[in-house]
């Protein structure tokens, strides 16, 4: 069922405590953990508790809890001190533009300059 648990997502499994992360954030609805093969020296990825494959499913699903990722991935930039410089947060959605991990996740990517247009 849409937004249980899946037995074979490594999100799912971080967010029961099953695979450790380093976890910078936690809410009600979400936790925020360091990429473990970070791209920029803040790498910090949001996530829905709840088991959604991607964003745009979660925000057609959960639109609330779409927006607690927005507002955390706004509030880790400000804990990284990377929102004075600038920052960025990524969907990747689907195998074409790079989703690996199939449960929805922001990218808090800042601390060094990025490019536009992204790769
Ligand atoms: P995607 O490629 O789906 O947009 O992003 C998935 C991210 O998850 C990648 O940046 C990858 O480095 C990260 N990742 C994959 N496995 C693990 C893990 O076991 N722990 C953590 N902390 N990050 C992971």
């Amino acid at each position: 069922m849409a937004g249980e648990p899946q037995a074979d997502c490594l999100f799912c499994k971080i967010v029961a405590g099953e695979v450790p992360a380093t976890v910078v954030r936690e809410t009600e609805t979400t936790v925020a953990f360091r990429d473990i093969n970070p791209q920029a020296p803040t790498h910090v990825l949001v996530i829905p508790k709840v088991h959604h494959p991607d964003a745009a499913s979660l925000s057609a699903a959960e639109p609330e809890i779409a927006a607690d990722i927005l507002r955390e991935a706004g509030r880790v930039a400000e804990d990284e001190g990377v929102d004075g410089s600038g920052y960025r947060v990524v969907f990747n959605t689907g195998s074409g533009a790079g989703q690996t991990v199939f449960h929805a996740h922001a990218h808090v990517l800042g601390g060094r300059g990025l490019n536009w247009p992204p790769g």
